[in-house]
C-alpha cells in the first residue's frame, strides 16, 4: 500500500510553499511536502538541515514565515497546538516524576475531561498496547529507560491523534534496546494506524522504521522515497554519500551502446545502466563489489592493491588502489573465520561488479 504514487490519494498533511525564517536566516526554504495516512514517515539529515523546525510548526508551537500548512485539508495556521489532533513526543520523555504510570498515560485525559469510567478503560488499552503490563503503579524513577519510553508512547496515543511527531524517540536507549524498540514502535504504529513522523539521526533507524524517508539538506528536501529507493536509487551524491558506505569517483560520462561509460582515469572507463554525459560522480555500493584473487567475470572489472582492512565481524571491508591512485571499497561478508582472511595487506586483487550496481550521478 503505497498511497504517494496514488495521485488521488488525499495527503494527511500538506506543506504547500513553507518558508521559515528566523531573523535573516532560512531554516526551512520554500518547502512542499505531502504526508498520507498511516504513513510512518523519517525527517533525517544532519545537525541544523531544518527537522525539528519541520515538527514544530506541526505541533504548533512555530508558525511558518510563508507558505500553508493543511492537515486533513485544514489550514491549520492559527490552530493553536492543543486544538490541533497532533501530538509531540520528546527525547527526554518528559514524564511527571510525581505521577505514577497510569496517572501519566491518562493525565491528557482527564485534562480534557473524560469520564473516569472511559479514561480507566483508556489507560487500560494503552498499558495492554505498549506492553507495560504491572507497572501501573511504580513512579517514573521506579522504571527502567526502556519502560519509560512506553509510557511517553501510551501517554502520547492515549489522545488517539491522527498524527503523532517523535522527536529522537529512541535516542535515550542504549543500541540493543534501540534496535529491539524499533520493531515495537513499528508494530504499535501498525496497530493503531496512526501517522508517525520521526526526527532521527540514526540513518539505519530511519531506514528501519520508515515506510518513506525525507532526507533534508540547508531547509530543502533533497529526495523523498522509500528506504529502498532512497539507498539504491540516491539522486545526488549527497544523498548517496548520507546514507550508507558508497565508492565516489569522479568521471566524464559518453552514451555507449546503450549504456554509460564513464572514464575515471588514464585507461579506467566503468559502465552503467543509462543515459547521460558530461561532468559525472560514478557510485557504487562496497558490498557490490566483489573481491577476487583471479580476474572475474563482470561488467565492470578493475585491478589494483589492498591497501587497508576494515574488519567489522560481520563484514570486512578492503580498500583496493587502483594503479590511477584512486581508492575502491569492496566489502565481504565473514562467512568464514577472520583468521583465514581471505586477503592481506599488499596482496594484487580483482575487483567487478555488475553495471546495474554503478550510479551515474549528475549532482
Ligand atoms: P538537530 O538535528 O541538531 O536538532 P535540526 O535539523 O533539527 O538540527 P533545527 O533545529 O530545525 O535543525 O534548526 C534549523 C536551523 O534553524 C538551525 O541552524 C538553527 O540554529 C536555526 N534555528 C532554529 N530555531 C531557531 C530560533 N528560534 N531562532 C533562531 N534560529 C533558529
Amino acid at each position: 500500500f503505497a498511497p504517494w504514487t496514488d495521485p488521488d490519494a488525499a495527503p494527511l498533511i500538506d506543506f504547500r510553499g513553507v518558508t521559515k525564517r528566523f531573523g535573516d536566516f532560512i531554516a526551512i526554504d520554500d518547502l512542499d511536502l505531502k504526508i498520507y495516512p498511516q504513513e510512518f514517515f523519517a525527517l533525517l539529515g544532519p545537525s541544523g538541515c531544518g527537522k525539528t523546525t519541520l515538527m514544530r510548526m506541526l505541533a504548533g508551537f512555530e508558525d511558518p514565515t510563508e507558505g500553508t500548512i493543511l492537515l486533513d485539508g485544514n489550514d491549520i495556521a492559527h490552530v493553536p497546538p492543543n486544538k490541533r489532533a497532533v501530538n509531540m513526543m520528546f527525547q527526554s520523555f518528559a514524564l511527571f516524576p510525581h505521577l505514577t504510570v497510569r496517572e501519566n498515560i491518562a493525565f491528557g485525559l482527564r485534562r480534557d475531561g473524560m469520564e473516569r469510567g472511559a479514561r480507566e478503560a483508556r489507560v487500560d488499552e494503552m498499558m495492554r498496547l505498549v506492553q507495560l503490563k504491572d507497572l501501573g503503579n511504580r513512579k517514573p524513577h521506579q522504571i527502567s529507560g526502556g519502560q519509560r519510553q512506553r509510557v511517553a508512547l501510551a501517554r502520547s496515543l492515549a489522545k488517539a491523534p491522527k498524527l503523532l511527531l517523535l522527536d529522537e524517540p529512541l535516542g535515550a536507549l542504549d543500541k540493543k534496546l534501540r534496535e529491539e524498540t524499533q520493531f515495537e514502535l513499528m508494530e504499535i504504529q501498525e496497530t493503531t494506524g496512526t501517522t508517525f513522523v520521526i526526527v532521527t539521526h540514526d540513518q539505519e533507524e530511519a531506514m528501519t522504521v520508515a515506510s518513506r524517508v525525507a532526507v533534508m539538506n540547508a531547509g530543502t528536501l533533497v529526495q523523498v522515497d522509500t528506504p529502498e529507493r532512497i539507498y539504491e536509487q540516491p539522486n545526488s551524491v549527497y544523498v548517496a554519500d548520507f546514507i550508507g558506505d558508497v565508492n565516489l569517483i569522479q568521471g566524464q560520462a559518453r552514451p555507449n551502446g546503450g549504456r554509460v561509460a564513464v572514464d575515471v582515469a588514464e585507461g579506467v572507463t566503468l559502465h552503467a545502466e543509462g543515459d547521460v554525459s558530461g561532468d559525472v560522480t560514478y557510485a557504487v555500493r562496497p558490498e557490490k563489489v566483489t573481491i577476487s584473487p583471479d580476474k572475474p567475470e563482470a561488467d565492470n572489472v578493475v585491478q589494483g592493491k589492498v591497501i587497508d582492512i576494515g574488519y567489522l565481524g560481520l563484514s570486512s571491508t578492503y580498500h583496493v588502489e587502483l594503479p590511477s591512485g584512486q581508492v575502491v571499497k569492496a566489502m565481504t561478508a565473514n562467512t568464514r573465520r577472520a583468521t583465514e582472511r581471505p586477503f592481506d595487506w599488499e596482496d594484487e586483487v580483482w575487483l567487478g561488479w555488475s553495471d546495474a550496481a554503478g550510479i551515474v550521478l549528475t549532482q
